[in-house]
């Protein structure tokens, strides 16, 4: 086919595709509706005002507007208590403060979703088999191969925590049995990710976490179930906090900062929980009582207002370009119409070149940065080389169109975000045009 001649195809598949999903997409709408309906619900129950709004200094004692927002995040997110702040630096610190303020020398923690998102392997310590590659405090030291890259003393590992992995089944889905068999009389948190992450399998759903929370409280009532909810707030009906998990965590610049919060991080759970992480994250004693807010946290009460619509549209935005790729002959997980328990869409390209053009055409449909081509560089706490695109206005922010792969087979990219529909939608059809125009994908 000629290249006028595809355009006009890709157009014509385009509005099919648009047509076919146009009722899951309603659905989309009217989920985002009754999470704003919660929203609007818990920011007035909580009398959230002007005041709330005005930044504070110093030690923030009292601080009105982190009480309220945290009070929000709490009753929407279904916890006692909630700790927000927007110096929580990224999901991952979020989740060291969270991990770090749960665990003790000698305690258990039980991986039970497989090997945790990149950046958490140096945080506990373990090579991609779950082995401590640090000894516990005092003890010899691991000889420097064995020791994976940017692997530091502070690591849980080396605090003396004992890590288990529990490793994914063959079809990809979580060893629910596996994970409980794994708690020992030591085991103080067992650890869920409910994203995929850079993982080309299934991701978690809440149902799921709340029939494997019921297994982990029959056997062992104290343990702490502690999810990671990156990339998971509001895209389904309820948060696993709903369903019994004693802590969730999650960064502002994904889903629940709805693309106007410039930073931070959020846990929400237990008051036990909370007050564990809040006194690891400032300092013991002293825990969520100071915390001042400058400059200012209208962008998080107003992201937070936001973000179900965003996330409904970044679900639009996946499923389309899920549905047109997979029109094109490329894999796609979620397929189009396959419940979403994330934001994320994987799209398997099979060669390196593929995946490295459509990561340019996803750059050169940003709004920001559109110039750049994005290269497979080296990143602090991932073990590949990965490449990132995405011209966003918050950097990194992937509330906003954004396409990550590691470098290795089968060359999976992961697109995500977008906080308009007609963003993703115009991006993966550019994509798709490059994709056919360098020979890859027929239509
Ligand atoms: C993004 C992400 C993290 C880490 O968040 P950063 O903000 O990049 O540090 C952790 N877990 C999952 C599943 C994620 O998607």
């Amino acid at each position: 086919m000629d290249l006028g001649g595809e355009r006009e195809a890709l157009l014509a598949l385009a509005e099919t595709v648009e047509r076919e999903l146009a009722p899951l997409h309603r659905a989309f709408e009217r989920r985002a509706e009754r999470h704003l309906e919660r929203i609007l619900a818990a920011m007035q129950r909580h009398r959230i005002s002007g005041q709330h709004l005005v930044p504070s200094t110093g030690y923030g004692l009292g601080d009105v507007g982190r009480r309220g927002l945290e009070a929000v995040y709490a009753e929407v997110f279904g916890g006692e208590a909630a700790l927000v702040s927007p110096h929580i630096l990224s999901g991952t610190h979020a989740l060291a403060v969270a991990l770090f303020g749960l665990l003790r020398p000698g305690d258990g923690l039980v991986l039970a979703t497989g090997v945790p998102y990149d950046t958490l392997l140096p945080v506990i310590g373990i090579d991609a088999e779950g082995r401590c590659a640090d000894p516990p405090f005092g003890e010899a030291p691991a000889s420097e191969e064995r020791r994976p890259r940017a692997l530091g003393p502070g690591s849980l590992c080396a605090l003396g925590v004992r890590p288990t992995l529990v490793p994914l089944r063959s079809d990809g889905r979580f060893d629910r049995e596996g994970a409980i068999e794994a708690i020992r009389e030591n085991t103080r948190v067992v650890f869920v990710q409910r994203s995929r992450g850079y993982a080309n399998v299934p991701s978690r759903s809440v149902e799921e976490i709340a029939d494997f929370v019921e297994g982990v409280r029959r056997k062992a009532p104290h343990v702490f179930v502690l999810v990671d909810n990156c990339y998971g707030e509001f895209v389904e009906e309820r948060e696993p906090t709903h369903a019994g998990a004693d802590l969730i965590v999650g960064s502002l610049i994904k889903n629940p900062g709805g693309g106007l919060a410039k930073g931070g991080g959020y846990l929400v759970g237990s008051e036990e929980a909370v007050s564990r992480a809040a006194e690891r994250y400032t300092a013991p004693g002293i825990g969520k009582e100071i915390g001042a807010t400058y400059p200012g946290l209208g962008d998080l009460y107003m992201g937070f207002f936001l973000a179900p619509h965003h996330v409904a549209e970044a679900l639009k935005g996946a499923s389309f370009a899920a549905a047109l790729l997979a029109r094109l002959g490329f894999a796609v997980s979620p397929a189009a119409d396959e419940p979403r328990t994330d934001i994320i869409q994987a799209i398997t390209f099979g060669n390196r070149d593929a995946l490295l053009d459509f990561l340019a055409a996803v750059q050169e449909m940003s709004p920001v940065d559109a110039f750049v081509t994005p290269v497979p560089d080296e990143m602090p706490g991932y073990a590949d080389l990965v490449v990132m695109a995405g011209g966003t206005f918050v950097q990194g922010s992937t509330a906003e169109l954004s396409a990550d792969a590691p470098i290795r087979p089968p060359y999976v990219a992961y697109l995500q975000g977008g906080l308009t529909y007609a963003h993703v939608k115009l991006a993966a059809l550019h994509a798709a045009r490059r994709l056919l125009e360098k020979g890859h994908g027929r239509i």
